[in-house]
């Protein structure tokens, strides 16, 4: 008698793997990203601070596609997510005595770029539809000190940007949308990263617009633009015209930057990348579309709700809301686990809520040295009830598989009924096992 692949044993348990093949390579590249790079090795200039060549930067020719890929007026790109977010709030004028409501539910350098910067996050919990900032929740939390919204646009979903422009306007604060996991998604027909005073992004390899490293800061206003530009550059901006052999830069200084300047190869990579991003959230589409169907005849999961104002979704991580029934209550950080052997790729559980994340803990940092309100900015005084329940209830699948579209959905929905046939294997590992770190 043939077992069926169901009944096998789970490779975690050292079982076969459910599928040993190969997922779609991440970071995707072909020729053109190959002669861009190699077009910047031999050009003479690395960085947009070494001296013009006579071609125009890849920094400036992706800066003015990507805002013109984000229906927005300006771009400044930047050598991670990070540095967006911080001269953001730099250039907002974010300063100690401030305080930035930040989703409670999402990557630590959210909360971390505002204690950078010597502001106070206050951590909002999230609407477990859509695991974005909810905003009855933000506007309880805003006091006479709140000078920024920091709405993350999690997953594969968005934050709900009607709600989250007219509390704005009504309330007189900016928005900063963080878009670092929604490259392309569209809300209402017009792209993220327009809708708010900046939107952030990051360019960081698990992105769905990846160069390694790397970021970039979109907006509308000029003025923002122009000491956006200075705070990535040490207090440079582009000067308007160029002379060959000389440096494009101009030290203006009206406001201290640092040095967070996109080198000339991560630029070039983006140059390329970006004309593919569309198609490639339309392939993780299909996946999400294919496994709809597979879940609707067989429900061991669920997909998170969708919006209709959502006209074009990006797929940073596809999330999973497991059915706990289904699977014996075995933990979804285990399950996390007998799925990823069984795929030969990363499935993970949910970042823990950040009023418990270990990598989030500003009184460890020199920072808050000798601050005399250094308690204002410990994460423990908030609660963070949904985003609590909802690190217990979801996994989530990184973007690469997600590119192998309808069969992919189908090796994932396997793989879900083969660990399900096993839950009570699993529920003993779990039982016998400590805590894995995720
Ligand atoms: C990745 C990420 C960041 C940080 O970007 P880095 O490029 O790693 O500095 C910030 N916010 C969100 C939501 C992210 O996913």
């Amino acid at each position: 008698m043939t077992l069926t692949p169901q009944a096998q044993t789970l490779a975690l348990l050292g079982g076969q793997m459910y599928f040993d093949g190969a997922w779609p390579r991440w970071p995707a590249s072909d020729e053109n990203t190959e002669r861009n790079l190699l077009q910047v090795l031999l050009s003479g200039r690395w960085a947009i601070s070494g001296a013009f060549r006579g071609e125009e930067a890849f920094e400036k020719r992706f800066a003015r596609d990507f805002a013109s890929f984000c229906n927005t007026e300006y771009c400044v790109p930047t050598s991670s997510g990070t540095a967006a977010l911080t001269i953001a709030l730099l250039a907002l004028g974010i300063g100690p005595g401030d305080e930035v409501l930040v989703p409670g539910l999402t990557w630590v350098a959210c909360a971390s770029a505002v204690v950078s910067v010597g502001a106070v996050p206050v951590l909002v919990d999230i609407d477990p539809e859509n695991l974005a900032m909810c905003p009855d929740a933000a506007e309880r939390a805003i006091t006479s000190d709140t000078a920024v919204i920091m709405l993350v646009h999690p997953f594969c979903r968005l934050g709900d940007l009607d709600a989250f422009v007219a509390l704005c306007s009504r309330k007189a604060i900016p928005l900063i949308e963080d878009c670092s996991q929604a490259h392309g998604a569209q809300w209402r027909g017009r792209r993220v990263g327009s809708f708010g005073a900046a939107g952030c992004f990051s360019m960081q390899q698990s992105k769905i617009l990846t160069s390694g490293e790397g970021g970039a800061v979109t907006t509308n206003d000029s003025g923002l633009a122009q000491r956006l530009q200075q705070l990535r550059a040490d207090g440079r901006v582009y000067a308007p015209t160029s002379v060959k052999g000389r440096l494009e830069l101009l030290e203006v200084g009206e406001v201290m930057g640092q040095n967070f300047c996109l080198s000339e190869f991560q630029s070039a990579i983006l140059v390329d990348r970006l004309l593919h991003v569309d198609t490639e959230n339309a392939l993780r589409g299909l996946f999400e579309y294919r496994l709809q169907e597979l879940l609707a005849a067989d429900p061991l999961a669920s997909l998170l709700s969708t919006d209709s104002r959502i006209t074009q979704v990006a797929y940073y991580n596809l999330v999973l809301r497991i059915d706990g029934d289904r699977f014996n209550h075995v933990p979804v950080d285990m399950i996390a686990r007998a799925l990823s052997a069984e795929l030969g790729v990363q499935i993970s559980p949910l970042y823990k809520p950040m009023n418990e994340h270990p990598l989030y803990v500003p009184l460890t940092s020199p920072r808050l040295k000798g601050h005399a309100q250094a308690v204002r900015f410990d994460p423990r005084q908030f609660d963070l009830p949904q985003a609590r329940r909802a690190r217990g209830l979801h996994l989530t699948v990184p973007n690469w598989p997600l590119l192998a579209g309808a069969v992919g959905a189908e090796r994932l929905h396997a793989a879900l009924a083969k660990v399900e046939a096993n839950s009570d294997a699993l529920a003993l590992l779990s039982l016998s096992e400590s805590r894995e770190a995720f």
